[in-house]
């Protein structure tokens, strides 16, 4: 504290006149400088104050410039409205004025002291700008910024009376330039980070301007998009990417460009070449083409650049054509499955699966291939092609047999059961080195072969080829396979029903074969009809059979079938030792199974070119079994044999060797049968023969036996008559007794006579329709004398008049006469005999019934036996041979008639004769 004590500041009176001039003027601080008494500060009342004091008081009280100014040794304080904003609140404001300076300025006194001290003993002013000085301001510490020099104030004297502060707080600016900057820093950073997320983004982005549509910009998306290593920036679309002509992306971005309008395609397919030199690549992407909104100088719209914005969505595109493919792949299965069911036979399988198959995988080709079930005796297994497309008819041709042990993809197949799956050319070279030229002609890149699976055993292989490379992924493999399960179920399927339906036919085809054969009575018969039916009924195309001769030298034919005119008869008879096939078989008892002439022709290489010139291709030769031999082994002792030609090469599997065989057997049976029945026939002609002289003998006999009877018995009458004398009774008696004999002797020799012709089967029937009414009445006058004398009632019951019978009339009449008469015969006196008559349906019966002694039942069949006669005293007492009713049975039934009995013993007998009606 320096100079003038307070109480004496207050001494002067305010408002004097220094002060009032100093003071002047409006404003707060003029005011407060009014009012402070200046007497209680350093400076001592106004009026002690120099001249260049108040001058810079008042200068400094009259700016609006913010001005401070230290004056004195105590460096006192005053300021000016301008400068007391920058005191702010919080009560340094008004206390600064009138204070010194290293009192008031406490919390900065170390930067400014130096700095005003400075001023104060060299003059030399100080220069701050955007200073930071931080001060309490407001009731709490400020971040503050001046600009501001200390300048001298100079006092009258000349000497540095203050230091003048003129000063400007640049807080605000300060702080809006550090606003700005940090703004700026953030934007920066913003700005680093967008372009980078630009940069990074997955989403492509380019900027392409002006008609050449130049690429500005593009981000790493971009140029992934478009392939590596290719700097487009500030290159021109179609010099950048030369491929992208023609397909449309300058007209879009012309649109653009005119119309001011977005444009938004998906999935928009554009062919690239992603890499120097590598093929067009088919990508898809999602993109917009967006105006750049941008302003020219004059704030104008322009509308130059185009930003194409959008996603590579060729995998996305792919998995949904993956998805969509392996729904139709789905579908197309199905669809195999229910074409399959309509299948039949292997061919149509095969058919169905080939054309399915390279619709459904989009292939060049398909075949399928099986494995023969059978093949030759030298054979090894084989494939046959069994369905193809689009393989041509030369690969066809050359392929459709080929062995299993072959180096092409179906063989390999079913003898590894694997699938191949090859992508590339290279791949499929490497794995089928030994047919490029197929793969050549057929311009495949890629193949898929999978194996035909039954019952765990691979029995054949389809196979699909495509003309460029194709990734085979694991649905795309599984669809393959699963095609290949659906097949080998269709073809076990349709093998199962053919071989049913082939073993149906043999049945069928053995059957008539059999019953053919049955009619066959002679070996040229069994030969003739068998090999005909061999050629009509089994399909063969030649046949021949032939028989070994008794002498067992030759083989001779029986007949054959199917050969031209003149073509098979060299082969009538071939000697054992011929050295041919057949010869072979028969001397061997081993059937040869031959598919091909070739095959026979290598066999019997001195006869090929004989073999060559027959028309059959594939032959079988068989044995004909003899009966009873002993087979051994397989083979037979053979009584013939058997040639079966086909003009198509054979495959003779086992089912249809045993076929084969089976025909083989029947014709041996057939055989059999035919030289039993010769033999048969042999035997009856040579009985027949026998017959005859027996029935010659007989009829020689009756004669010779009839001759001296009838003398005996004429004259034996003569004597009783009395030619030769008177006769006594005596010796009528014993005539009579002679003539009696004479009479049965003679009718014995009559009938045994009849029934030697009747066995002999010499009775010849002349058959006609008879009346039965004349041929009963002509019957009963003959038995009537006889009846008579017996005393015996005959009776006729009416016969309708237009009854008659198939029969030969003689015979009728002989059947009659010896019913009637036996009837008569065994009935007693004042018995009866009754003749009856009709028709019932298709026959007519003639009943003769007797109330005679009858028969007994156990003898009511014997009867019907030759020479059988029922004992009994009254039978005793008749004459008779016993062969009648024998021969009345023989000639009803030969006549296609019958005759029967009844009886009741003693009470009478009934006998029945039936014929046919007329
Ligand atoms: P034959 O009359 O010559 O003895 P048949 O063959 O005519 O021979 O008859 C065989 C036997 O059948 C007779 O001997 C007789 O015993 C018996 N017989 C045939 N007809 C009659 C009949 N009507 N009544 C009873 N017995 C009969």
């Amino acid at each position: 504290m320096t100079g003038v004590a307070p109480e004496q500041a207050r001494a002067v009176p305010p408002g004097g006149t220094a002060a009032a001039l100093v003071f002047e003027g409006p404003g707060e601080m003029r005011a407060l400088c009014r009012a402070l008494d200046w007497s209680a500060t350093p400076l001592g009342p106004v009026e002690g104050w120099p001249q260049s004091l108040r001058t810079v008081a008042r200068t400094l009280l009259g700016s609006r410039s913010p001005m401070f100014l230290f004056w004195g040794p105590e460096l006192v304080q005053l300021y000016n409205d301008a400068y007391r904003p920058s005191l702010g609140g919080g009560g340094r404001h008004p206390r600064a004025l009138g204070m010194r300076g290293r009192e008031f300025w406490t919390d900065i006194w170390e930067v400014i002291g130096p700095q005003i001290e400075q001023v104060m003993t060299t003059g030399v002013p100080t220069w701050h700008e955007d200073q930071y000085l931080p001060i309490e301001r407001n009731g709490r510490l400020e971040d503050v910024w001046w600009t501001y020099s200390y300048s001298p104030a100079y006092d009258d004297d000349g000497s540095v009376g203050g230091t003048l502060v003129i000063c400007q707080e640049t807080t605000p600016r300060v702080l809006a330039d550090q606003d700005r900057e940090r703004l700026l820093a953030e934007l920066r950073v913003e700005r680093a980070r967008l372009a980078e997320v630009f940069r990074q983004s997955p989403s492509f982005l380019a900027v392409l301007r002006g008609p050449d549509n130049v690429f500005e910009l593009v981000n790493d998306a971009y140029e992934q998009a478009i392939g590596r290593g290719r700097a487009v920036v500030g290159k021109p679309l179609f010099e950048a990417l030369p491929e992208t002509r023609g397909q449309g992306f300058d007209e879009y971005l012309r649109r653009v460009r005119e119309t001011g309008e977005p444009l938004v395609f998906r999935d928009l397919p554009v062919l690239l070449e992603r890499m120097p030199g590598a093929p067009l690549e088919e990508r898809f992407i999602d993109i917009t083409y967006l105006p750049l909104a941008e302003s020219g100088p004059a704030g104008e719209p322009i509308r130059d650049a185009v930003i194409a914005h959008g996603t590579d969505v060729t995998e996305q595109v792919h998995v949904r054509r993956e998805v969509e493919r392996a729904r139709d792949r789905a579908d197309r299965l199905l669809a195999l499955t229910a074409a399959l069911a309509a299948t039949g036979t292997p061919g149509e399988v095969a058919g169905v699966v080939v054309a399915q198959g390279v619709a459904a995988a989009g292939a060049a080709t398909g075949m399928l291939a099986l494995r023969a079930p059978h093949t030759g005796e030298d054979g090894e297994a084989e494939m046959a092609i069994l369905g193809h497309s689009g393989l041509g008819g030369e690969i066809a041709a050359r392929y459709a047999r080929v062995p299993v042990s072959a180096p092409v993809p179906t063989a390999a197949s079913v003898r590894t059961g694997e699938a191949f799956f090859l992508e590339e050319r290279p791949a499929l070279f490497a794995a089928f080195p030994a047919m490029p030229h197929v793969w050549e002609s057929l311009g495949a890149h890629a193949l898929a072969t999978v194996p035909l699976v039954v019952g765990g055993e691979a029995v054949g292989a389809m196979s699909f080829t495509f003309t460029a490379p194709r990734r085979f992924p694991p649905e795309d493999r599984e669809f393959f396979l699963a095609a290949g399960r659906q097949a080998a179920q269709a073809l076990e399927r349709a093998r199962l029903a053919e071989a049913e339906h082939t073993a149906r036919l043999r049945a069928e085809a053995l059957q008539r074969v059999t019953a053919a054969l049955a009619g066959a009575q002679t070996l040229a018969d069994v030969g003739r009809v068998f090999s005909r039916e061999l050629t009509r009924l089994i399909g063969a195309d030649t046949a021949w059979v032939g028989a070994v001769t008794p002498d067992g030298d030759a083989v001779e034919a029986l007949g054959w079938s199917g050969y031209a005119e003149g073509e098979a008869e060299g082969w009538r008879r071939l000697p054992l030792d011929a050295g041919i096939a057949l010869t072979d078989a028969v001397r061997s008892g081993r059937p040869q199974w031959w598919p091909t002439r070739e095959a026979l022709a290598d066999a019997y290489p001195e006869r090929a070119a004989l073999i060559r010139s027959l028309p059959q291709d594939g032959v079988t030769v068989l044995p004909i079994p003899g009966a009873g031999g002993q087979p051994e082994g397989d083979a037979v002792r053979a009584v013939g044999g058997i040639v079966v030609g086909f003009r198509t090469p054979q495959r003779f599997d086992a089912d249809t060797r045993a076929f084969f065989l089976a025909l083989a057997q029947q014709c041996a049976q057939a055989m059999a049968r035919a030289g039993a029945y010769q033999a048969e026939q042999a035997a009856r002609a040579e009985a027949e023969a026998a017959n005859r002289a027996k029935s010659q003998f007989l009829a020689t006999m009756s004669h010779e036996l009839r001759t001296p009877l009838n003398a005996i018995g004429g004259y034996a009458e003569l004597l009783e008559m009395g030619i030769r004398g008177p006769v006594t009774d005596t010796q009528r008696e014993d005539l009579h007794r002679i003539q009696q004999s004479q009479r049965h002797l003679l009718g014995l020799i009559n009938e045994v006579l009849n029934y030697a012709r009747l066995e002999t089967g010499t009775v010849r029937y002349e058959l006609e329709d008879v009346p039965v009414r004349e041929t009963v009445a002509a019957a009963e006058s003959l038995v009537a004398p006889q009846a008579r004398s017996r005393e015996v009632q005959l009776e006729v019951a009416e016969c309708p008049s237009d009854l008659a019978v198939r029969a030969d009339p003689e015979k009728l009449r002989q059947i009659l006469v010896n019913l009637l008469s036996n009837a008569v015969k065994f009935t007693g006196a004042r018995g009866r005999v009754e003749v009856s008559c009709a028709r019932e349906e298709a026959t007519v019966r003639v009943v003769v019934r007797d109330t005679g002694i009858g028969i007994p039942a156990d003898k009511l069949e014997a009867i019907f036996d030759p020479f059988v006669q029922v004992r009994s005293d009254l039978t005793r007492t008749h004459e008779g041979t016993g062969l009648g009713l024998a021969i009345s049975r023989d000639l009803a039934r030969g006549m296609a008639g019958e005759l029967t009995a009844e009886s009741t013993t003693g009470s009478g007998s009934a006998f029945t004769l039936t014929l046919p009606a007329a």
